[in-house]
């Protein structure tokens, strides 16, 4: 596959000597889209439709909210309710079609677990799951994401600065290494590959090691006879932890003002 290659933000991003660059990145696009969504660009008729067939998850509606755009949010809630009612229904109809069966099936049918109407809630169950999983905001933040780890595998690649500086970083957090694993195994091959997955590995594990002693220095801290400890890289220490296991949503925003 082939994307397009956009180095700079990639750069600064490493330069930002955090605990994942991607997730800075991740960061910077999830902003500009919650911005998008609620511009323009939600009028255009292509985009209009993918958002009333998507929607969005529980994080991104926060997002919108803060926003504070409440009739751009509502116009587009309006439209993804209208699509999905419909879709509602047809599961509904399949629900109660299922337990109407079930329930005028002879007894030792049912018994058996052969009247087949379980099957069918069943089915409504997993389409009104699949309705309320799915994000338009998501899939676009995992589309530049694939971008962005393909550009940093092709700066890995052909820049020994950047490779220097990835080897000496704190790696990446755990979703985005195996990200960047997945871009590797189609991407490269032979020593480059054994060198990327070597300073992958290696960074981020050195990274975890001190988080661990950092979050642990952070803990002591709550007691009252380490008062007088010296904080050292405590301070932050769970709010990096987390993003180094999740990918970042708490703390200090990753990208500068
Ligand atoms: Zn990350
Ligand atoms: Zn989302």
């Amino acid at each position: 596959m082939r994307y397009h290659i956009d180095t700079i933000p990639v750069w600064d991003a490493m330069k930002l000597n955090g605990e994942c660059p991607l997730c800075a990145l991740r960061r910077k696009v999830e902003l500009m889209d919650v911005d998008r969504y609620l511009g323009a660009s939600v009028m255009e008729p292509d985009t209009r439709i993918q958002v009333n067939e998507k929607g969005f998850c529980q994080r991104h509606h926060k997002m919108l909210t803060e926003k504070k755009n409440k009739l751009g949010h509502a116009l587009m809630c309006h439209t993804h309710l209208k699509t999905t009612m419909k879709k509602a229904f047809s599961a509904f109809d399949t629900a109660k079609d299922g337990a109407r069966k079930e329930s005028g099936a002879p007894l030792m049918k049912r018994m058996m677990g052969k009247a087949g109407g379980k099957e069918d809630i069943l089915r409504a169950a997993k389409q009104l799951r699949e309705m309320g999983s799915t994000c338009i905001l998501c899939d676009s933040i995992d589309e530049n994401m694939q971008r962005y780890a393909y550009t940093f595998l092709h700066l890995y690649q052909n820049d020994s600065a950047f490779r220097r500086a990835f080897a000496a970083s704190r790696g990446v957090c755990l979703p985005d290494a195996a990200l960047l694993m997945e871009m590797a195994a189609c991407e490269m091959s032979g020593q480059m590959l054994k060198d990327l997955i070597e300073d992958l590995c290696n960074a981020t594990a050195a990274s975890l090691v001190k988080l661990e002693g950092d979050l642990e220095g952070f803990t002591l801290k709550f007691d009252y006879r380490n008062a007088d400890k010296p904080w050292g890289d405590s301070r932050d220490a769970l709010e990096r932890t987390v993003t180094k296991l999740r990918s970042w949503c708490i703390g200090e925003e990753p990208n500068p003002k």
